[in-house]
């Protein structure tokens, strides 16, 4: 079931809840080692997969993150398959066909794999895709072949800041991957894999395993989590239980 939105200056965020589970087999490990230096209990981490639908006073409508995707997805060797998004965007009244925009905020298998379904055509087919130029760099394997090309006609690729729809901007955040970059909206900022666990809120520094560059991932953190607590904004995760936490 999607989350409680939350409404800011007329424009509403809703959290679809892709999926909750923990990490599978192949990558499963306990929250300590995950995130070394924090003080975590040994025990596997749950993690909600969550993507945000923006819809502006005019009802244009924005798709921030496309989830886990389909059975044979990406993301199927190691994520809690079959994602719910369409089903998420259902229960809210929206199909897919709605999307304007969407917004990945980097191109790991969790966040962009729900962007195309399980016969390997774009799910949001009407929608502009945007996506830093540095990701795409480096985009390669599976992520390449079963997501970036199928979309091929749709990526709005961008380079640094921008704003990609009315009143929603993106901004280049590098060091979880070279192209991470998070989404604002008014006071709400859709910070994708930012912060992952809420012990980095606590402390920027905190490293996360996973992380293709721990050391500017961990300077980046401090940096716009500075800079959102100036603006006082509501940070909407990807993978807190809670999606929405105000700084
Ligand atoms: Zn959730
Ligand atoms: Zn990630």
């Amino acid at each position: 079931m999607p989350h409680q939105p939350l409404i800011v200056s007329g424009v509403e965020v809703t959290p679809l809840c892709d999926a909750v589970g923990p990490m599978g087999a192949s990558i499963l490990r306990p929250m300590a080692e995950m995130f070394p230096g924090a003080d975590l209990p040994e025990e596997p981490w749950t993690l909600h997969f969550h993507c945000f639908l923006i819809r502006d006073p005019a009802d244009r409508l924005t798709l921030v993150d496309t989830g886990i995707g389909a059975a044979g997805s990406p993301a199927s060797s190691w994520a809690p398959v079959p994602g719910s998004l369409t089903g998420e965007l259902a229960a809210v009244g929206v199909s897919p066909a709605d999307v304007g925009t969407v917004i990945l905020t980097h191109l790991h298998s969790d966040h962009a794999s729900g962007a195309v379904g399980d016969d390997g055509t774009p799910v949001f087919a009407d929608a502009r895709h945007v996506l830093q130029r540095a990701d795409l760099d480096v985009a390669g394997g599976q992520v390449l072949d079963q997501v970036i090309t199928p979309l091929k006609d749709l990526l709005h690729v961008v380079d640094g800041d921008a704003e990609v729809a009315p009143g929603v901007r993106v901004h280049l955040t590098p060091g979880h991957t070279p192209g991470h970059q998070i989404a604002r909206v008014g006071e709400v900022a859709m910070t994708g894999d930012l912060v992952l666990h809420p012990a980095q809120l606590a402390d920027p520094a905190v490293r996360y395993v996973y992380d293709d560059d721990q050391e500017q991932a961990a300077a980046t953190r401090a940096r716009v989590l500075d800079g959102l607590r100036a603006d006082r904004a509501v940070l909407a995760t990807a993978h807190f239980a809670d999606p929405f936490v105000r700084l």
